[in-house]
């Protein structure tokens, strides 16, 4: 029994102004039989139904169905009320037009979990459709699809069938047979029909409820009774209620017409009595709760998707596309220089050495000595450290000669002097010289810790530059003049010049250092970083006859003999070294009279040194962080003329200077994996001394200036990701709009909703990996060329080599589909649940 009381409905609309629907209005209605709502359009009928139907809320009142009071039900109830007690028959059939007669039939009985097939044809049997199971609604007439949506609404047996003028889209042929076949319906069950069709109501209702303006102006039963026949009442015809005659009747009325006794027709006002409410024993009815299973929701995904895969497949690419391009900006944005390098040393073999810079530290320029702090920090990334010295072995034989930068561009090939002594061990001088073996020519001379050994390299450079005639006479000391240079243990033959003569000699038509190839450069690099320095591979190696300690900005302080005054006074490049020619002992000087004369503001010549006055001076030296390295009291006892600037000292006070000043200044590594090396490197004020890797480091250095660019062009990516699916997402649940409001108003759970349209955003979402992977696969290569020759076109006179700003990196873009994953999933969620508000029959009612 439906029991409804005190009923009202109050729609407020945009404006504010309330439009009473129902109201306060009580009935009730029996388990069986064929009820019609009429009356005026306007009147609340609709309204009425609806809220029977669960498919709109009460204002006010409750309504009572087989002990359920609906009004009272939320949202879950709500769906498993509509699933399980009462079936909807629409004015405009609402079938779903993706689906087969079977699939829309089966769709109420799939969304109890029930198999359909048998009770398909079941029903499509009982409404005169058999055989029309596989057939689409637009292949329907008007009334076949009106008898599918009433099938539809039999096939899970509920207790009560709603229609909302069921017939009013349909012919009078077509009515009549959709009504005989909805009476037959009402034998079983209650159906309550909301019609504006009096004679139908007459005809065929077992009540009628009349509304009118929101209140019942008639509440009436069907009066057993009475004759629906045409009948003679004494001297009036009596002619049955609102009926359309057919002929027999009309000549059987137009004889009893003419009989003369007849004074009146009248029409039977006794059909219909007014309904007295009993109050009856009420039969509760439980709701039936189960849920569309998985397997059914993903077909039925499907076929809500199918007429949209173009849609579809443009989004995907869409979506993909902006992925590959985030993708790519990503790449450029996390650019990681150190990690770059570090493969382009691995995988070119390159050698890594580094000097310290000191760019304008006091407008200086030079190489700072490297503390031991600075060792200890690059021996703790686990790299082989090794220290290459100051020390330069001339070559030339000049005064103080600059480290040369690019040995082979001043048009020889030669060198003036080493770059220093690497004190390394065997193998790794092997590995640097590209050598199996360690072929090494002392022609008998005796070996010595404090001695180096020169490569072939350096002893063609002292024979081309004269010093020496052939290489017998290179090993053993090695003098500049009077001074000792150098004490050569023996020549490392590397065997360089048979391999790459051809390169060297067309390296030296080059005008231009940039203009080398990328074979030239890495000949280049051997040679300034392996052929022309020394080694020694002694660990008590101390550079016993080097004189070349240049430190700059030294400092000489001293008391003015004269005046006593103290007076500070600074020079540069002065060195200390010990003089083998003379015997100096303690902390016994020599001095340089130029150098002298400059300190001290006086004049003495080669003609007048014996007039000198031995006296002490402090020698003091300070790094170029201004920290104090040595200050050592000095007795000069001469002037002398030499070559270098320089203070010549004892070789006790020499060590002893020595063991301060002898400093590294540049820095070897070897190591599996150079990335903590050259974070440090990038870190401090450290230049690689590989031409190659400067070019590295400078393209590594202009992509690093677009990092911040890209880090902005990824937000507007992310966010035309977020739009793009966002309005897929919502574009998609609009389309659906309608088949979401049907599927709601016959009892589909919000749930299975998100699960049927959230899986249409899954789709793309997989599409859109699919592509983005193969497409950033595809496309990093193609992009990374096209940014290396930009950067070629940008920076003429670099060289630019082909390195890899940009790889396919599948983590990337892995945690780029994750996070596009995340934003359809909110994207499918936040228009569902927008969706989850609205009542089904307001979605329904934004399509009519
Ligand atoms: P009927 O079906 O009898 O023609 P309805 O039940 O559809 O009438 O409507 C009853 C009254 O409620 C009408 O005045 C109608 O304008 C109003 N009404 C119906 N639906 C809404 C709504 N969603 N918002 C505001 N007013 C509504
Ligand atoms: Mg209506």
């Amino acid at each position: 029994m439906i029991k409804v009381t005190n009923l009202t409905k109050i729609y407020k609309s945009k404006n504010k102004d309330k439009c009473i629907a129902i109201d306060n209005i009580s009935f009730t209605l029996p388990d069986k039989g064929l009820v019609f709502v009429i009356g005026k359009s306007g009147s609340g009928k609709s309204t009425l139904l609806n809220m029977l139907g669960g498919l709109d809320d009460v204002t006010s009142g409750s309504i009572n169905v087989y002990g359920n009071e609906i009004n009272k039900f939320n949202e879950k109830d709500l769906y498993s009320y509509r699933t399980s007690l009462v079936g909807f028959i629409f004015q405009d059939f609402h079938l779903l037009d993706h689906l087969t007669i079977e699939e829309n039939i089966g769709l109420s009985l799939k969304l109890l979990n029930e198999e359909y097939k048998d009770k398909v044809n079941e029903v499509l049997k009982k409404v005169d459709l058999e055989g029309y199971n596989n057939r689409y609604p637009n292949e329907l007439s008007g009334g076949q699809k009106q008898r599918v949506a009433i099938a539809r609404a039999l096939i899970k047996n509920p207790n009560i069938i709603l229609a909302d003028e069921p017939t009013g889209n349909l012919d009078s042929n077509t009515t009549e047979q959709i009504m005989k076949l909805i009476k037959e319906i009402s034998k079983e069950k209650l159906v309550i029909i909301v019609s504006h069709n009096l004679y139908d109501a007459y005809d065929y209702g077992d009540r009628i409820i009349e509304l009118s303006n929101g209140k019942i102006l008639n509440n009436l039963i069907y009066n057993k009774d009475y004759s629906n026949s045409i009948r003679v009442k004494d001297d009036e015809v009596v002619l049955p209620l609102l009926r359309q005659f057919n002929e027999e009747e009309l000549s059987k009325l137009l004889i009893e017409c003419r009989k003369e006794n007849i004074k009146a027709i009248k029409q039977d006002n006794s059909k219909f009595i007014n309904f007295v409410e009993c109050n009856e024993e009420d039969k509760k009815v439980k709701l039936k709760k189960s849920s569309l299973p998985l397997k059914d929701n993903l077909k039925f995904s499907f076929l809500f998707g199918k007429g949209r895969i173009l849609n579809f497949i443009m989004s995907s690419l869409m979506t993909a596309m902006i992925v590959i391009v985030l993708a790519l900006a990503q790449s450029i944005a996390y650019f990681d220089s150190s990690k770059i390098i570090a493969q382009e040393i691995s995988s070119n073999n390159s050698i890594y050495s580094v000097k310290k810079n000191v760019d304008s530290v006091k407008g200086e320029k030079g190489i700072k000595k490297i503390g031991e702090e600075d060792y200890q920090e690059f021996l703790a990334t686990g790299a082989d450290v090794y220290k290459l010295y100051n020390k330069t072995t001339y070559v030339k034989g000049s005064v103080y000669v600059c480290i040369l930068e690019q040995p082979v561009f001043s048009k020889r090939v030669f060198l003036s002097e080493t770059y220093g002594v690497l004190q390394t061990n065997e193998e790794y001088a092997k590995k640097l010289l590209g050598v199996d073996e360690l072929n090494i020519y002392t022609n008998g001379v005796e070996y010595r810790s404090e001695g180096i050994y020169i490569t072939d390299f350096t002893a063609h450079s002292l024979i081309y530059h004269g010093r020496y005639n052939n290489l017998n006479q290179i090993p053993g000391i090695h003098k500049d003049g009077n001074y000792t240079r150098a004490y050569i243990n023996g020549i490392i033959q590397t065997g360089y010049y048979q391999k790459y003569s051809m390169l060297i000699e067309e390296m030296q038509k080059l005008d231009s250092f940039s203009d080398m190839n990328e074979e030239m450069l890495e000949l280049y690099d051997y040679i300034i970083q392996a052929l022309a320095i020394d080694y020694t591979f002694d660990e008590n190696y101390v550079e016993a006859y080097a004189n070349a300690l240049q430190y700059q900005n030294y400092q000489y302080t001293y008391k003015n003999f004269v005046n006593n005054e103290e007076t500070t006074n600074s020079i540069k490049y002065i060195d200390l070294g010990s003089n083998y020619n003379e015997v100096l002992i303690g902390n016994e000087a020599y001095m340089d009279y130029e150098v002298y004369n400059k300190l001290f503001g006086t004049n003495y010549a080669p003609n007048n040194l014996h007039t000198f006055e031995p006296h002490e001076i402090t020698y003091t030296c300070y790094t170029y962080q201004d920290e104090l390295l040595i200050s050592e009291k000095l007795y000069v006892t001469k002037l002398v003329t030499s070559r270098d600037s320089r203070i010549q000292v004892s070789d006790e006070y020499f060590l002893k200077f020595k063991k301060n000043l002898l400093v590294c200044y540049g820095l070897y590594f070897d190591s599996d994996d150079y990335a903590g090396v050259i974070d440090l490197t990038q870190k401090g004020d450290y230049i690689t001394n590989s031409a190659r890797m400067s070019a590295v480091q400078t393209m590594t250095k202009a992509v690093s200036v677009f990092n911040r660019f890209f880090d902005l062009l990824m937000f507007i990516l992310i966010a035309a990701c977020v739009f793009t699916l966002v309005g897929f997402g919502s574009k998609n649940i609009k389309s659906n709009i309608y088949e979401i409001g049907v599927l709601k108003a016959i009892g589909c759970k919000y749930k299975n909703l998100t699960i049927m349209f959230g899986l249409h955003t899954l789709v793309i979402v997989i599409l859109t990996v699919i592509l983005s992977i193969t497409g950033f696969a595809l496309f990093s290569d193609i992009a990374n060329t096209i940014l290396v020759e930009s950067l070629s076109q940008l920076a003429p006179g670099y060289i630019i080599l082909d390195l890899g700003f940009i790889s396919f990196d599948l983590n990337l873009i892995l945690i780029d589909c994750l996070a596009l994953a995340l934003i359809a999933l909110f994207s499918t969620f936040v228009p569902m649940k927008m969706l989850k508000n609205i009542k089904p029959i307001s979605i329904i009612k934004a399509k009519e």
